[in-house]
């Protein structure tokens, strides 16, 4: 089905599910490059759909919205994990489907993708996947305390997960959950030193590359800060980048794909968790590298081959929540921020700010990572007095 000479002329209609910031980037990225964008989201006028050539306003899991969406595109790719997988088996009948509905369904699963890493020889923490109340005690023997539940399916930023340092935080809930057949996975709760991610972009041709990995440092389980380059030795950077390579091509990536790390007290390099799917740790690509993981991804959806993402200066970006709108007595004020040199504003469109929700992000440049480290801390600081 799928010719690989053919690059997808402008003008064709990318559809993209989901209609947060990421889409809303990949749409602009596309609209760059000469191409349309339809929107699936279900909340009218959302961050892509604002900045599209048509919203679908459907629910993810309506066989009809993805059938008009299959009808109005040439090629369909998603933002999110939690899309529904028999829609997008169901639109890829009829056309492309990037990255393959195969992957969703590994990626959207935390026992498939763990189970799928350690088959391909891919180091992640240990773990442990939870079925019943049987292996729920198995786990315990296992893995120990403390150790970190989440549930199979369904969480991000945190949400779905539990730590239990030790039998006394098992609550009823927990047990009731496992009970009912809801499946979970019980990790090893790592010390680790930090964590870095690397986004990796394969075309249809197998033409891959990886970005310069970002470090990441979340607050309340919500990324705040990244940093590139991340504050580790080249010899970590090289293994985190061929350890993400490897991955993709063990997964038959055609599109984006990031891939989440511990580094260990002991230098040891553990996957995470893996995102087919552009990234908020890789929001530094669009002023730190010539092409973004956003082009980058428009590039794979039409057939062309991959753009330059070498890493062209120093950059660590500031993610923008809702916090900042509420904590405050005044909004912040980003206008003026905007107007400095290497600092560059990036807003998501959304008018109701909440606590935790992503509201937009601020990439600092540099010459070199210390510098660019020591502007954002003041901006961090300024922003929320
Ligand atoms: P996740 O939803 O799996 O990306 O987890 C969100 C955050 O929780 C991660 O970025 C880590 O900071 C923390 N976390 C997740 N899994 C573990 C683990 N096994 N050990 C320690 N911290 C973890």
């Amino acid at each position: 089905m799928i010719n690989t000479s053919k690059k997808l002329p402008t003008g064709s209609v990318i559809g993209i599910i989901g209609g947060g910031q990421l889409g809303r980037m990949l749409s602009q990225s596309a609209k760059i490059l000469g191409y349309k964008t339809v929107i699936l989201d279900p909340v009218p006028l959302c961050p892509a759909g604002q900045v599209s050539d048509h919203q679908i306003v459907g629910n993810y899991n309506s066989l009809s919205a993805a059938n008009s969406l299959s009808n109005m595109c040439d090629v369909v790719t998603y933002e999110f994990e939690n899309v529904d997988l028999n829609c997008l088996l169901k639109i890829s009948e009829n056309i492309d489907v990037f990255p393959s509905p195969e992957i969703l369904k590994i990626s959207s699963n935390r026992i498939l993708e763990k189970e799928k890493l350690r088959k391909i020889g891919a180091p992640t923490v240990e773990f442990f996947p939870i079925n019943s109340i049987d292996d729920f005690n198995q786990a315990q023997k296992i893995i120990g305390f403390p150790m970190i539940i989440k549930t199979a399916s369904s969480g991000y930023d945190g949400k779905g997960q539990k730590l239990l340092k030790s039998e006394h935080d098992i609550d009823d809930y927990l047990i009731n959950s496992i009970k009912i057949k809801k499946a979970f996975i019980a990790e090893d709760f790592l010390d680790f030193n930090c964590e870095i991610s690397v986004i990796c972009a394969r075309n249809i041709e197998g033409e891959i590359i990886t970005f310069f990995p970002s470090e990441n440092i979340h607050e309340n389980h919500i990324l705040d800060i990244s940093i590139v380059p991340p504050r580790v030795s080249k010899k970590i950077i090289s293994s985190a980048r061929n350890l993400a390579k490897n991955i993709a091509e063990s997964l038959d990536l055609v599109g984006l794909l990031a891939v989440e790390m511990f580094l260990t007290k002991n230098n040891e390099l553990l996957i995470n968790e893996l995102a087919p799917r552009p990234h908020n740790s890789g929001h530094y690509t669009m002023n730190g590298c010539e092409t973004s993981q956003f082009t980058q991804l428009i590039k794979i959806l039409t057939k062309q081959p991959l753009g330059n993402s070498n890493l062209s200066c120093a950059s660590v970006m500031i993610n923008l929540l809702g916090d900042l709108w509420i904590n405050n007595s005044s909004k912040p004020n980003l206008e003026k921020l905007n107007k400095s040199k290497n600092i560059f504003v990036h807003l998501y469109g959304k008018d109701e700010p909440r606590i935790g929700r992503k509201m937009g992000h601020i990439n600092i440049t540099s010459n070199n990572i210390s510098d660019a480290y020591i502007k954002a801390m003041e901006i961090k600081s300024k922003l929320s007095n």
